[in-house]
Parts: C-alpha cells; structure tokens; sequence
C-alpha cells in the first residue's frame, strides 16, 4: 500500500498518534477539570472499538504512524482498552498508555499480554492529603499499587508525570522524585499549560521549567543528560551523577513545536494536529457516511497540513482551544 506521511507546511511529519478513548476520568484534577466534571460526550458520538482500530489501522498502514499512545480522559475507564491494545499492537507499532493509575492494579497484567509497551502514569504528590487536593478524590493508594503492578507486569520503564501547583504541591517536588528514583520510576514535571476546562490558568502563576530545575537543585544534583532529544519534549537531567534521570517539560516557556512529530485523535473521532489547534478535521461523520480508507486517509493528510508553526501561548492573540485537555486527549 502507498504511504503518505503526514507532512505539514513547515517539514514535520507527524508519527506518533495519541488517541483519545473517552473523555470522561474517575478523578478531578483542579488543572484539568471542575468539580463537578464537565458535560461528557454522548455515548453515540464517542468512536465505536472497531472505529478506533479502523482509523488507526489507516494511520500505521497508510500515513506512517509509528507510535501510538491511548490516552483521555482515562483510558482505563474504556471497557474494550485491553481489545483495542492487542489490535493495535498486532499492526507492529509502539504502543503505550497514558492514565491516573486508578484500576491498573487489576488491568496491568492484561495489558501486557495484549502488548503493551509502556505506561505513564500521572501522580502530583505523595501526600495522601495533597494527592486528595490536587485529584478531588482520596485515592493515592489505588495509584501507588498500580504503579507496582505496572512495573511487575513489566510495563517498563514506568514513567510518572507531575504537574506541579503554586503553593499546593511545589514544595514537594523533591521528595516526589526521591520516591520516584527508590521505585525506579522514570519522573517527569510538566508545565501547567492552557488547558484546562475552568480557563483558570494564568502565566503567573505557572510554575516554569526553571522554578521547577532551581526546587530540585535544592536538594539533588542536576545535570543535563548527554542522550539527544529528538522530538522528545522532556528535558533530560541525571540526578546526582545517575544513573536515576528527571525530566523537565518545558511545553510553555521552552516550546518545543519545531520538533512536533504528533498528532491526536479525539474520542470522538477529529483529527487534531496540535493541542492546542482551533480546527479539527471530522473523521466520524465522513467514516459514518460511508468514506473509504483512502478517503480517510486524505482528509487526514489535509488536515495536518494545516498544522501551525507554534502554539502560540506566549502570543498576545492566543486563544485557549475551545475543548479542555480531557476532551483532546492529553
Ligand atoms: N487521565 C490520564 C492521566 O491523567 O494521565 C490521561 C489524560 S491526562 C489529560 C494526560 C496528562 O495531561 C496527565 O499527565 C495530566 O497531568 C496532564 N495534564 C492535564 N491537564 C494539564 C494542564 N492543564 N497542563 C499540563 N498538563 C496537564
Ligand atoms: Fe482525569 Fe487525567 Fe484530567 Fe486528572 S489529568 S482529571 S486524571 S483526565
């Protein structure tokens, strides 16, 4: 079959698909979503198992993806996510799950079996209290035994990532990447970005890459690591000589969008080319109308080639995307 990749107008070509699998979580993040959660898709919208596996098959057989990461919302609520992992990694691709950890005790080993590479799993503290701060919900244990299951089922290397609240979990910042670095997970803090459903993020208060480097210098060594980058957005540090690492993602005050190679799939089937696009492409309803593989394909194909340069954060026309982070697939 002939390939296309996904090229846009500035030389990237996007590789790596994040798919979202619901837009629905099981905890609250304050940077992420209200209280009260937000108006979920209807379940009529959200892509069927067999939807999904079809449009990503189109990605790996037809545009040149090559990683594929399923995320949310949390993932782990997807009923079919074991399914939808052992299809996915019968295409011969990477493939890696992005979730909260609630539940992967149970489905860690499952997974495995059905492929899957790896997993990165989100925890803000250690805290018991603060975790219950940050996520709304009083279930840090559920995470921190996932994070053991994942690790036994071989899932490795476990990444964690962090993001980290002016005054609610900043301080703690150290001890996070010491227990990290003692369970032999990989950490990695990441700015808070635009994104969540509130639009209550402000510049100021962020805590930026370099406040996040200076809290760790406090007590650990840090020093740039010598592996190239890549397109990978983490900042690389070895901690107190190594081997352990910690990883910085500077996604708002060090854009890395030159080096993009993503591209995201809403639950219910868009085509987003960045985060932070204002467009989306709508697979679904061309899929649901009877369009062809390779109808598909070129609307894909169309869609990234519209791709922006940058996000733009910094820009003072910025306008946060209208789907919070949960919706887009994080
Ligand atoms: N529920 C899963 C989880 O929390 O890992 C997957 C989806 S979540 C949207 C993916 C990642 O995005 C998480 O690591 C989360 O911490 C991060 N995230 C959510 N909102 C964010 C924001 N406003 N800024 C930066 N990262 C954010
Ligand atoms: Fe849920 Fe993940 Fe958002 Fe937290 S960051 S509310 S776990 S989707």
């Amino acid at each position: 079959m002939e390939m296309t990749p996904l090229a846009d107008r500035f030389g990237r070509v996007a590789t790596d698909l994040r798919v979202s699998l619901t837009d629905r979580c099981n905890l609250r993040c304050e940077y992420c979503m209200p209280a009260e959660g937000l108006d979920w898709l209807p379940t009529e919208d959200v892509l069927s198992d067999d939807e999904v596996v079809r449009l990503v098959t189109i990605g790996v057989e037809r545009l040149g993806i090559r990683e594929v990461r399923f995320t949310g919302g949390e993932p782990l609520v997807r009923r079919g996510l074991v399914g939808i992992v052992a299809r996915t990694h019968a295409l011969g691709v990477e493939t890696s799950l992005t979730t909260n950890g609630l539940g992967l005790a149970r489905t860690a080993a499952a997974l495995a079996d059905a492929g899957l590479d790896r997993v990165n799993v989100s925890i803000d503290s250690i805290r018991p209290e603060t975790f219950a701060a940050v996520t709304r919900r009083d279930r840090l244990r559920d995470v921190v035994e996932g994070l053991a299951a994942a690790q036994d089922a071989g899932l490795g290397p476990v990444k964690l990532n962090a993001v980290l609240l002016r005054g609610v979990n900043d301080g703690q910042a150290p001890e996070l990447l010491r227990w990290a670095i003692e369970h032999g997970y990989q950490l990695r803090f990441i700015e808070q970005m635009p994104l969540d459903a509130q639009h209550g993020w402000s510049r100021a208060e962020m805590v930026t890459a370099d406040e996040i480097q200076r809290l760790l210098e406090k007590e650990f060594v840090l020093e740039p690591a010598e592996e190239p980058r890549g397109s990978a957005p983490a900042e690389l540090f070895t901690v107190d000589g190594g081997p352990a690492t910690v990883g910085i993602i500077a996604s708002v005050s060090r854009p890395f969008c030159g080096d993009c190679d993503r591209v995201r799939l809403t639950a219910d089937g868009q085509v987003r080319n960045c985060l932070f696009a204002r467009e989306e492409s709508d697979l679904r309803a061309a899929m649901r109308s009877g369009a062809s593989d390779e109808e598909l394909a070129q609307r894909w194909v169309t869609a990234m080639a519209g791709k922006r340069a940058g996000h733009g954060i910094d820009d003072p026309t910025f306008l946060q995307p209208d789907r919070p982070m949960s919706a887009i697939g994080g």
